[in-house]
């Protein structure tokens, strides 16, 4: 499997995403800002009035890292668990949610491609830039599906490939200089940044990824373009 420019083997791929995680956990929220001039928090706004969590409902957020829509869906009274394969991350989220309000939350660590909970256990199955990360993404979507109960929605916030003509050009010249020099200026890590951009320049394009939620047993599938397409929302249900 590929891992930046590189070919390694599936473990180490999982290992060395580990390794890029665990490197910018601390500076993650900061960068996110940095890099995407704030707008990562109106497109989490918008992922999260997708999914119009309700009170009561159980939801998985996968590769919830440092929390930000689990702390967006708690707030609407959906009892969340925050599941990533990455302690630290979950640490950074923990230390946050201690300085909110009491919200309903559960962590735990979990590898979205092997996942420890029961069939048909939550209402709604969230993930935000997470699956891109995820070795064997074909695996993951079936277990996304098989932890949804019958009606359960399953909802993606994804990089992909903005359709406007221009716009995707000039936002891979812009990822491809400018987001690795603010990794090594700002978190002093060059490497995990270049990784982060080349994982999103071969992530697969909107109707192909739609094609793989289907692929793992979703119906009425959909994708909402954001900025035409350089952000998407995939979603799809159980039945
Ligand atoms: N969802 C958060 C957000 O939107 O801010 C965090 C996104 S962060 C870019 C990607 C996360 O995916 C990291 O925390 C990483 O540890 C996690 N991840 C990578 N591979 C994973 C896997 N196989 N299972 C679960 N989480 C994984």
């Amino acid at each position: 499997v590929q891992f930046g420019d590189r070919v390694v083997d599936r473990d180490e791929k999982q290992k060395l995403v580990g390794g890029v995680f665990s490197s910018v956990a601390r500076r993650y929220d900061l960068m996110n800002d940095l890099m995407s001039g704030g707008m990562h928090r109106l497109w989490k706004d918008r992922f999260v009035a997708c999914v119009q969590p309700r009170p009561g409902e159980k939801i998985l957020d996968m590769a919830g890292g440092t929390g930000d829509i689990a702390f967006r869906m708690a707030r609407k009274g959906a009892h969340v668990t925050v599941s990533d394969i990455n302690p630290d991350m979950l640490a950074v989220g923990m230390e946050r949610a201690e300085t909110l309000d009491d919200l309903p939350l559960a962590w735990q660590v979990e590898n979205a491609e092997k996942l420890t909970f029961e069939d048909n256990s939550f209402d709604a199955y969230t993930i935000a830039f997470g699956i891109r990360n995820v070795t064997d993404i074909p695996t993951a979507l079936r277990e996304a599906h098989r932890v949804l109960k019958r009606g359960g929605r399953f909802f993606c916030l994804e990089f992909s490939t903005s359709e406007w003509p221009g716009f995707g050009k000039a936002y891979e010249v812009y990822s491809e200089n400018v987001i690795p020099k603010v990794g090594k200026a700002v978190a002093d890590d060059e490497e995990s940044y270049q990784y982060l951009v080349e994982s999103i320049r071969r992530f697969p394009r909107m109707h192909e990824f739609e094609a793989m939620i289907a692929d793992a047993g979703f119906v009425q599938t959909s994708h909402r373009p954001i900025l035409g397409g350089l952000v998407a929302i995939h979603s799809g249900w159980k039945i």
